[in-house]
C-alpha cells in the first residue's frame, strides 16, 4: 500500500538522519569517526555519502521511531527493527554498527548496511529483503553516480561500498556496487537501460577474480561490453587507494582496463602451468576455445596474433584451429 511504503521510507530517511547525526554528536560516535578515519574516510565523504553509526544499544532507534509514532510493527518488516523473541516488542536490528545508508534510484533511502568495527561477524550486516529493498534490484550509489553514468553509458563495478567510496573520492563518479551479492541477471537487465559498457573492479583476490568470470557471460547476454581494470594482486579498490594513492589507483588500474577476452585468458593461466610443450599446447588449446568464442574474425585474429607471438606458433595453425572451433560452435 502507498501510505505504508511511504511510512517505510520516512522512518528510513530518519534513521539515517539519526544514524549521521550520533556519527557527528556523541561520544560513542567518536569511537566509530575513528575507525572511518583510520581507513581514510574524510568528513566530507562522510556527509556526501551519509555514513552514520549506530550505537550499542537496543533501543535508540526504536524509541526515536516511537516518539514520534511511527507504526513499530511496519518498521519492523521494513527491516529497521527487529521482533523481540518473546513477542513482546521491538529492538533495534542495527547496534554498534557504521552505517551505509543505501539509496533506491529515485534517491529514496531504503535500505542500510552495517559494518562492525572490529573482526566480529557478521563483518556486514544489510537490511532483509522487503518490498522497500529487493537485493536483486539495487545498486549501492545509483542515484548519486547517475548523471556521469547517463554521459558515458558507462559504469564502474566494485564490490564493496567502502571501495565505490573511495574510488568516488579518487573521481570515479560512476562506481556502484551491489548488495554483497552476486550479479543477476535483473540486474543486468536494469544496467542495460543505462550504459553500453560495464567496467568490473572487483577485488584481486580469487573470489573476486572468480565472481567477474562468472559475472561476464550475464552481462554480454544483456547486449553489455565488459572490460576488467585489474588490480594488484590481493588487493581490493579500497586498499589500493590507500596504498597507491587516488593518482595511481586512476592511473595504473582505472585507465588501463582490459576486454572480457583478455580477461578470461590472463585467468586461464591460473590452471596453467606454462612450463614444458606440453602444458602450453594445453594452454592454448583452451585459449582457442575462448577467442573462439568471439563474433569478430578481426577480433579473434587480435588476440591469435597474441598467442601466435608469445607462443611461437605460427598464425595459419592457429587460425585454422580456432576456425574449426567456431564451425563447431554453430
Ligand atoms: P571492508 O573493506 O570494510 O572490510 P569489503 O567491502 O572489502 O569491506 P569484502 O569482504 O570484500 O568486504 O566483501 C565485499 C562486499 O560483500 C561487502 O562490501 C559487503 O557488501 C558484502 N559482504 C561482505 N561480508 C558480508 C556479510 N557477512 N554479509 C553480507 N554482506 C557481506
Ligand atoms: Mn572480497
Ligand atoms: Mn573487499
Ligand atoms: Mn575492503
Amino acid at each position: 500500500q502507498d501510505t505504508t511504503r511511504l511510512k517505510q521510507y520516512e522512518g528510513h530517511e530518519l534513521a539515517a538522519k539519526l544514524y549521521h547525526y550520533l556519527l557527528n554528536n556523541t561520544t560513542h560516535g567518536q569511537t566509530a569517526k575513528s575507525y572511518l578515519r583510520s581507513r581514510g574516510m574524510s568528513d566530507r565523504l562522510i556527509d556526501e555519502f551519509s555514513i552514520g553509526f549506530a550505537p550499542d544499544s537496543w533501543d535508540t532507534l526504536t524509541r526515536f521511531l516511537q516518539s514520534r509514532e511511527f507504526d513499530l510493527e511496519l518498521m519492523e518488516k521494513g527491516g529497521l527493527l527487529s521482533a523481540k523473541n518473546d513477542g513482546s516488542g521491538y529492538v533495534d536490528r542495527f547496534r554498534n554498527r557504521i552505517m551505509f545508508p543505501i539509496r533506491n534510484r529515485e534517491g529514496k533511502v531504503c535500505g542500510f548496511g552495517g559494518r562492525v568495527m572490529d573482526d566480529s561477524q557478521p563483518k556486514y550486516l544489510n537490511s532483509p529483503e522487503s518490498s522497500l529493498f529487493a537485493k536483486s534490484r539495487i545498486f549501492y550509489n545509483f542515484h548519486a553516480s547517475r548523471p556521469v553514468i547517463r554521459k558515458t553509458r558507462r559504469a564502474v563495478l566494485f564490490e564493496g561500498y567502502m571501495d565505490v567510496i573511495k574510488a568516488w573520492s579518487a573521481g570515479v563518479k560512476n562506481g556502484l556496487a551491489t548488495m554483497g551479492t552476486a550479479l543477476t541477471e535483473e540486474h543486468a537487465a536494469i544496467l542495460q537501460r543505462h550504459i553500453d559498457e560495464a567496467v568490473f573492479c572487483y577485488d584481486g583476490d580469487d573470489a573476486g577474480q572468480a565472481a567477474i568470470l562468472k559475472s561476464i557471460p550475464i552481462l554480454e547476454k544483456a547486449g553489455l561490453k565488459v572490460s576488467v581494470a585489474m588490480l594488484p594482486k590481493g588487493m581490493d579498490p579500497d586498499e589500493c587507494i590507500t596504498k597507491l594513492g587516488p593518482e595511481r589507483f586512476i592511473r595504473e588500474t582505472m585507465e588501463h582496463p582490459v576486454s572480457a577476452t583478455k580477461f578470461k585468458l590472463l585467468y586461464l593461466r591460473k590452471d596453467h602451468t606454462l612450463l614444458g610443450e606440453e602444458n602450453r599446447k594445453n594452454y592454448v588449446m583452451d585459449a582457442l576455445g575462448i577467442v573462439a568464442q568471439l563474433e569478430s574474425s578481426t577480433e579473434r585474429e587480435v588476440y591469435l596474433k597474441e598467442l601466435s607471438r608469445e607462443f611461437e606458433i605460427s598464425l595459419e595453425s592457429l587460425k585454422a584451429d580456432c576456425h574449426r572451433l567456431v564451425t563447431e560452435q554453430q
